[in-house]
């Protein structure tokens, strides 16, 4: 009878499992230049019906739109646009983010800068006028850069300085999105979920299978492979930079998107450099500075910050990767498993 009790028990839970499971529910949509995939894993019953979840779904993708325009367009748009003349309307979330920008180049000695725009917008990398800018243009975005001054008026208002200085958010702009999005998601009754945009994603909640959340970094020269696989138990952002997003080649070299504030030029230092971290948009803008660090340095900067860290380099066609030991231990003991 025992026996047989306990049978009953097991298929009870059983049901109740099954019952309560939901295959993921993925979707996928281009924004912000990228791919950007949300995926539900599980939801309050109490607050949501399963045929809710496509509507809280496109509510999550319409806020990274709305993160998309507000980072990259509009306000942003106009204060740059007037730089050196007269204030613009920012509004209290995108100063925020701004100031949190700037903090977070104060952290990474400069070498993640808000105001590199001017540098940006020269060497135009992923747009249809990307060329190798002269050395002087160079040097001359590089002093304007250094005299870049950003102010807030009226709380609201936002002003450049001088005449031709601007604003570039792209270092954070995605990861922000990927916070706001996951924010949203859970708002609206979303218990597990991923959001993942390019190289930035954030995982939350736990799965109904109870697995950890298992994350795969992009091997960056060769896309069979994998440069590791974490096991996440709790929510974390990874994000990822890389000189194989966003490039364009002359004669065989590779001029890509990421640029060193010290030189002007892309940075060259590393190929990929990846960051764990609690908000996406910090790990974001990390992930940017390590980069440009290299890895050396990188690991060094991430130790003191406690930041799982791992950074790589090409020498000599030789890949060299550096880690911290915290990133070491999220790596899953079998990374051929399989992977989401
Ligand atoms: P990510 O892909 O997150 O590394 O960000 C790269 C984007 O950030 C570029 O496309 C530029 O818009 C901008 N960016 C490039 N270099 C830097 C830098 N050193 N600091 C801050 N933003 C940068
Ligand atoms: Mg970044």
């Amino acid at each position: 009878l025992r026996f047989g009790s306990l049978i009953l028990l097991l298929s009870v839970f059983f049901a109740f499992t099954v019952g309560c499971s939901l295959s993921p529910i993925e979707e996928t949509r281009y924004l912000m230049g990228t791919q950007v995939s949300i995926t539900v894993y599980d939801y309050d019953r109490d607050k949501l019906s399963s045929n809710q979840l496509g509507t809280v779904v496109d509510s999550a993708f319409r806020e990274i739109a709305r993160v998309e325009n507000f980072a990259h367009r509009n306000n942003l748009r106009n204060m740059n646009n007037w730089a050196g003349t007269q204030p613009a309307f920012l509004g209290n979330e995108l100063i925020s983010l701004i100031d949190h920008a700037y903090s977070l180049s104060l952290d990474t000695y400069g070498t993640f800068r808000p105001d590199l725009g001017p540098l940006v917008s020269l060497w135009g990398v992923g747009t249809d006028s990307a060329r190798i800018p002269l050395y002087w243009e160079i040097e001359d975005k590089l002093e304007l850069i250094s005299e870049t001054i950003f102010t807030v008026e009226d709380t609201i208002m936002g002003r450049l300085d001088p005449f031709g200085a601007s604003l570039d958010l792209g270092g954070v702009a995605k990861g922000y999105a990927v916070d706001r999005a996951c924010l949203v998601l859970k708002d609206l009754g979303i218990t597990a979920g991923m959001v993942w945009a390019g190289g930035d994603l954030k995982v939350f909640g736990r799965k109904p299978d109870h697995e950890p959340w298992r994350v795969a970094v992009r091997h960056p020269r060769d896309p069979e492979k994998f440069a590791a696989v974490l096991e996440l138990y709790e929510d974390a952002a990874v994000a990822t930079s890389g000189d194989y997003e966003r490039y364009f080649e002359i004669d065989e070299g590779r001029y890509h998107h990421i640029i060193d504030p010290g030189t002007g030029y892309p940075a060259i230092n590393s190929i990929s450099a990846t960051v764990v971290a609690d908000l996406c948009t910090d790990a974001d803008a990390y992930a940017t500075a390590f980069f440009v660090l290299g890895p050396e340095a990188a690991i060094q900067l991430a130790a003191t910050f406690d930041l799982p860290t791992m950074v790589m380099e090409e020498r000599q066609g030789e890949i060299i990767e550096l880690e911290t030991s915290s990133f070491r231990r999220l790596r899953a003991s079998d990374e051929s498993a399989m992977v989401q």
